[in-house]
């Protein structure tokens, strides 16, 4: 079995978000790698069919898309972050994140954008496109949260959506 991936930064702990999440043990300066996130290497082929199978297995049990754990990592392959030794996988999004990923030497590591105190929660931007945000509603919880985990690229269209949508709402009554 492959060992579970450490950091001397942060560990796993229960989180408001999503059940679990990664917090930092002690302070953080900004530009520090906290993690690799580590996984399976697979080519672009082999990578989409694993998303479609993940997918397609989430919505028979659940009835909804479950969370794509696929990174890229270079035009040719990709890293599958699904297997539980991978720590940095219980790393959650926020709409005001304190981290980003950052591929050094074909590695992806989790890196922070900011100092960050201990005991505060991890977070990254999941980039997740506009397609089906409904599965994927938001409990970040920062002033700024959008509602949705959608990458902060597609938020000015994510906002028309929403704002469309009220509207049908409001002709509706
Ligand atoms: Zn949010």
């Amino acid at each position: 079995m492959t060992k579970q991936t450490i950091s001397e930064w942060a560990a796993v702990k229960k989180s408001k978000i999503d059940n679990k999440g990664m917090f930092a043990t002690k302070d953080i300066p900004k530009g520090t790698l906290i993690i690799e996130y580590a996984g399976t290497r697979l080519t672009k082929a082999q990578s989409e069919k694993r998303a479609d199978e993940i997918i397609d297995e989430a919505k028979n049990k659940f009835g909804k898309a479950d969370s794509v754990y696929i990174f890229e990592l270079n035009k040719r392959y990709d890293v599958d972050g699904s297997p539980l030794w991978n720590t940095a996988r219980y790393i959650n999004h926020s709409c005001d994140p304190n981290c980003e990923s950052d591929i050094i030497k074909g590695k992806i590591w989790v890196k922070s954008i900011r100092d960050i105190k201990k005991g505060e929660e991890l977070s990254y931007d999941y980039g997740y496109d506009i397609d089906e945000y409904e599965d994927h509603p938001c409990k970040c919880g920062a002033s700024k949260c959008v509602g949705y985990i959608v990458s902060q690229d597609d938020w000015e269209k994510l906002k028309r959506r929403l704002a469309r949508k009220r509207l049908k709402r409001m002709q509706k009554n």
